[in-house]
């Protein structure tokens, strides 16, 4: 194999290719990406980046001459536009790439707001790329009303920074609860509890029937109880489509994300995928994982694979987000579970959230509580199920769940 093309310069890809070069490859690799920024991380984008707190060259995922230094050739700003499977050559406006092994690492792209409701006014953005960051910068000065549609991780993260900025923050979420797609009520009560004590206006099982703008600028939104608030802009963070749209294009099996089995192959055996992008079989079940943790170890786990290893890629799920002055650690998966256990933290508004499913733990939810969260992601990527008796029990010492 002399020529491996990593298409998507993101967190997936750009772990990737310095997997190759760590295990050492010494053929060609070129990390192609549509972005006119090198690699970088998006969580702080939501988080201390909007926030103004964190200076951009911290976002990098490497240093600038990290590329260079290792022999691979990163291409920004330019999009793949199509794959000839049969030639084996990725397709961009600048031209050609042939390759032996083709990497997607594509992530995903936020959804967006249909045009008909309002989504195409001036003033409606997203949290999606530093692009989508300097676009929005301008527009959190204090005072400003903002609309925050969706009570997702990204929607509450962009309106924990809004209210910290001393913005109007309004925020929708059309389900019964904000968190439903990933949380136990009871995390939803907690995160509701502390984006209200903020000052957040937190309206739940209320929708958006349509943005109403002036001289195509967004000016007010028309909810699904009837009322109508005025606003200066508004903040989408309804959720995110996998970007499988040119491997789907190419005949590549794809099904809500680029299908790979459990070594990252797609159904051409020359090519290969992994971040964000990717749906996969893990225990029994098709799964998307959209995390740095999956992003990072399933591209280590198949920079691996293209060499030969053979190494089945088994997910350890961690998540975090920041609202606040709460930091949330998330071990684990909670799909499926049918008991949730509340563990009171030491320290002062720390608590956790112990998830079982058919007796056993599948993940941990710690809120400003690192030892809860350390103790049950050891105890989860175990396999291990502490008796939710003594998680509940304060007196418990949590390390002598590790022991027992
Ligand atoms: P990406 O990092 O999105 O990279 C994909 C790249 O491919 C992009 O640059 C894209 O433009 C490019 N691309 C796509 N198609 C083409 C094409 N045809 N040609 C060329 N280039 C292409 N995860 C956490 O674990 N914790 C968090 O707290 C957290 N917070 C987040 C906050 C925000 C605001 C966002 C947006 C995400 C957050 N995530 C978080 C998720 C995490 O950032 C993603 O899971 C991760 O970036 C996925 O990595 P990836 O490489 O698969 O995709």
């Amino acid at each position: 194999m002399e020529r491996v093309v990593v298409v998507g310069a993101g967190q997936s890809g750009s772990a990737l290719v310095a997997k190759l070069r760590l295990e050492g490859y010494t053929g060609a690799v070129t990390l192609i990406g549509d972005e006119d920024e090198p690699p970088y991380q998006r969580p702080p984008l939501s988080k201390a980046y909007l926030l103004g707190e964190l200076e951009k060259e911290r976002l990098y995922l490497r240093p600038h001459a990290f590329y260079a230094e290792n022999e691979i050739d990163l291409v920004t700003g330019t999009a793949v536009t199509g794959i000839d499977r049969v030639g084996r050559a990725i397709r961009t406006e600048a031209g050609d790439y042939p390759y032996d092994a083709l990497v997607l690492t594509t992530g995903s792209r936020a959804r967006a707001l249909p045009d008909a409701i309002g989504g195409a006014l001036d003033g409606v953005v997203t949290v999606r790329s530093l692009g989508d960051v300097h676009v929005m910068e301008p527009l959190f000065r204090e005072h400003a009303r903002v609309l925050i549609i969706g009570g997702g991780y990204i929607g509450l993260e962009a309106a924990a920074v809004a209210a910290k900025l001393g913005l109007k923050v309004t925020l929708i979420e059309q389900e019964q609860r904000i968190l439903k797609r990933v949380a136990a009520p009871i995390t939803s009560e907690f995160f509701r509890d502390l984006h209200v004590s903020h000052g957040v206006d937190l309206r739940e099982a209320v929708g958006l029937e349509r943005l109403l703008g002036e001289k195509d600028t967004v000016k007010a939104a028309v909810l699904t109880d009837g009322s109508e608030i005025e606003v200066d802009f508004v903040v989408t963070g309804i959720g995110i489509h996998p970007e499988d749209r040119l491997a789907a294009a190419a005949g590549l099996e794809t099904d809500r994300g680029i299908v790979v089995d459990r070594f990252g192959r797609t159904s051409d055996p020359n090519i290969w995928a992994a971040g964000d992008c990717t749906v996969f079989e893990w225990r029994g079940a098709p799964t998307r994982l959209e995390s740095v943790q999956n992003a990072i170890d399933q591209a280590e786990v198949v920079a691996k694979n293209l060499l030969g290893a053979e190494e089945p890629y088994d997910p350890k799920p961690w998540f975090w987000s920041d609202q606040f002055d709460v930091k949330l650690q998330i071990a684990g998966l909670n799909r499926g579970f049918d008991q949730v256990v509340v563990r009171p933290g030491e320290r002062d508004g720390a608590v956790s959230h112990w998830y079982y499913g058919a007796g056993e733990l599948v993940a941990v939810d710690a809120m400003n509580d690192p030892r809860a969260y350390m103790v049950g992601k050891r105890l989860v990527d175990a396999g291990r199920s502490p008796d939710p008796d003594q998680v509940a029990d304060p007196d418990v010492d949590l390390k002598t769940l590790l022991r027992g």
